[in-house]
């Protein structure tokens, strides 16, 4: 089996039937996305134990494995690190995860989220030793990481276990290329010192990419009418050259037909795009309040059940739209018996779980004060 192109279909963002429910997937859309994927002849799928509150997988079995053929696509997932505990939780979770997806063997295998806190978790539950037997046994044809840290913490991970790899998933894209916290382009050089294939997660950053103020998208559009945002950000990234699959998380069909126009048109970015995305990427990092991209793991770990994600993104869109009614929002979403921001405990189990290293209570502290200093819902925002 073999990868037919660098496009791969991201299963952590599929289209809900309830946008409040992350377990509620559309079956029925998610179906028709596949079966326009497929017939296109791309054959991806990524997914892991968590995604959509465990939803994932299931819902991969039943849009693909019970209606395509073994062998005509292939699935990666990814063993919930954090949830380690003692050795045979590996064993464990690959059981339910192979049951789940319906499947007797993986085409790759990842140890998930590889930061600090979680490296050692890997380490005191033996899982590259594991991963390392499953792919003898065939039950993993490819094995790896996906990582979320700085390029020190990689450089760790690779000299000691680089050469039972063979895949590390990075974020990256153009915003976090040379973001010194996440340090993409120097992870990037140290999987490629390491003979390893790059594959790519959070190419538009959840959203954070296509997403910009007003003043950045005219840019785009003067720069070019005819290709989308996103277009340029997936062929930054599937561009690189050890770069081997670029992850789409689509919750819209119309995302999926703009990602198979981008692949089945596909250029290599020219000097004169990347020099314009560099500018872009500039003017984003200073637009942007908080860097978050939505993956949700925070909240999953939150023991007061706070819509963190929820909260960054009206308070990033209120910083560059100042003007709109996203403060009626804010108190929308306490209506609707959201927990509110300010009933943040400071227990910090959040901070291991963000990918963006965001210091998420003091940035919750901000989103109140923003919020509600001197207004009143009741009235007009300020
Ligand atoms: S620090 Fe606040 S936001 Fe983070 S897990 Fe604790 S209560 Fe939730
Ligand atoms: S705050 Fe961090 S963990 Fe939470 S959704 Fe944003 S990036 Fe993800």
């Amino acid at each position: 089996m073999t990868y037919k192109s660098k496009f791969g279909f991201g299963c952590m963002r599929l289209p809900l039937t309830d946008a409040t429910n992350p377990t509620s997937i559309d079956q029925d859309l998610f179906n028709e996305m596949v079966d326009i994927y497929m017939e296109k002849g791309f054959n991806y799928f990524d997914t892991s134990y968590a995604y959509h509150g465990g939803k994932s997988e299931s819902a991969i079995r039943k849009a693909v494995v019970e209606r395509y053929p073994r062998e005509s696509y292939l699935i990666c997932d990814k063993i919930p690190t954090w949830a380690l505990t003692q050795e045979s939780d590996n064993e464990k979770f690959v059981n339910e995860m192979l049951e789940r997806l319906g499947i007797d063997y993986f085409d790759v295998l990842f140890i998930h989220n590889i930061n600090v806190p979680w490296f050692k978790l890997a380490e005191n539950s033996n899982s590259f030793e594991y991963i390392k037997k499953i792919k003898e046994k065939g039950i993993a044809k490819q094995i790896g990481i996906s990582f979320h840290d700085n390029s020190e913490l990689l450089k760790k991970v690779l000299d000691k276990y680089g050469d039972i790899l063979d895949i590390v998933q990075l974020e990256l894209n153009y915003l976090d290329w040379e973001d010194p916290s996440i340090e993409a382009h120097k992870c990037y050089d140290l999987c490629v010192e390491h003979g390893l294939d790059v594959y790519v997660m959070e190419p538009l950053k959840g959203g954070v990419i296509v997403n910009p103020n007003d003043e950045i998208k005219n840019d785009f559009k003067e720069f070019n009418p005819d290709k989308s945002i996103a277009s340029f950000a997936i062929r930054f990234c599937a561009s690189l050259e050890h770069v081997k699959i670029v992850l789409s998380g689509m919750s819209k069909m119309e995302d999926l037909i703009d990602n198979c126009n981008t692949y089945e048109n596909f250029e290599v970015l020219s000097a004169e795009e990347s020099d314009f995305l560099e500018k872009m990427a500039l003017k984003l990092s200073e637009s942007v309040a908080v860097p978050c991209s939505e993956c949700g793991y925070c909240t999953d770990a939150c023991p007061e059940m706070i819509p963190i994600p929820e909260y960054f993104n009206l308070y990033n869109t209120s910083k560059n739209q100042p003007q709109s009614n996203i403060y009626r929002l804010y108190f929308d979403k306490l209506g609707d018996e959201k927990v509110p921001a300010d009933e943040c405990t400071y227990c910090g189990t959040c901070l291991d779980h963000c990918t963006q290293k965001i210091d998420i209570p003091e940035v919750l502290e901000k989103v109140c004060e923003h919020f509600t200093k001197g207004f009143s819902p009741y009235a007009g925002h300020p």
